[in-house]
């Protein structure tokens, strides 16, 4: 069984492999592969979003014609830029992030590429933005689209008030759902700290939206497993 999950695992690794050489970096916007450069040289930059989910990201946006956006956890920028880019001129993206510098590294890069006049950039944690949103009733059910990478442990807490905030019909996309494919790991698998840390957390988080009556949900292995949930009521 180990060896199977380690077989699969290497040959999903070659096949996003095909896929970025094949249809994703010979179609990838010029700025886009620029701030993936410039992330690629950033201690942190584990936490990016790979390029293939860019793609998907900005595909699914443009399906969908959204116009009102939120992101939950920018980094550098890498999905923030791929929103952006597949908005309308007067489309619009509330982006929150605890940290500002590692937003400013790829703010050159966004300006140039004529798009950050969309962005609406709050530092600091996410969930008093939420509640204050919250409190304002013409908030509700105002997002088109929503996407949450930030931290894991508060998805749920999130979940709580993106569903009455994105509209009827609009998706939440949650982001890293397989956690490193810690969520299939054996108990005693050897997994690194933060990894083991925030296991439960995701567990938890694939559990309460398999059972959310208020959406439908599609789990899909693009990156690190994105799940996207449409609200229905
Ligand atoms: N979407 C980004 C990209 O494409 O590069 C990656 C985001 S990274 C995985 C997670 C981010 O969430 C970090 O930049 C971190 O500072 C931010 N973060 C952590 N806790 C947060 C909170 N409570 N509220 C807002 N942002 C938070
Ligand atoms: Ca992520």
């Amino acid at each position: 069984m180990a060896e199977n999950v380690e077989t699969n695992g290497s040959q999903q690794a070659r096949h996003q492999e095909y896929i970025l050489e094949t249809s994703v970096y010979p179609r990838e916007h010029e700025a886009m592969k620029e701030l993936r450069e410039i992330t690629a040289k950033h201690p942190w930059n584990i936490m990016t979003t790979s390029a293939d989910e860019g793609q998907f990201l900005n595909m699914l946006l443009k399906l969908i014609n959204a116009k009102n956006t939120m992101e939950i956890g920018v980094y550098t920028g890498y999905s923030l830029l791929a929103t952006t880019l597949a908005l309308p001129h007067d489309g619009k993206i509330l982006a929150m992030d605890i940290n500002r510098e590692n937003y400013e590294l790829g703010l050159p890069v966004i300006e140039k590429a004529g798009v950050a006049h969309k962005i609406d950039f709050r530092e600091g944690p996410a969930l008093p933005v939420l509640d204050e949103m919250i409190k304002d009733s013409t908030k509700h059910g105002s997002f088109d689209f929503i996407f949450v990478d930030a931290d894991k442990d508060n998805y749920l807490n999130y979940h709580k008030r993106l569903i009455d905030l994105v509209k009827v019909g609009g998706v939440i996309g949650y982001d890293n759902t397989l956690w490193n494919g810690s969520v299939v790991a054996t108990p005693d698998a050897p997994l690194r700290k933060y990894v083991r840390y925030y296991k439960d957390f995701v567990l938890e988080l694939n559990k309460a939206l398999a059972a959310d009556p208020r959406i439908e949900i599609c789990q899909l292995p693009v990156g690190d497993g994105i799940t996207l949930c449409r609200r229905l009521t």
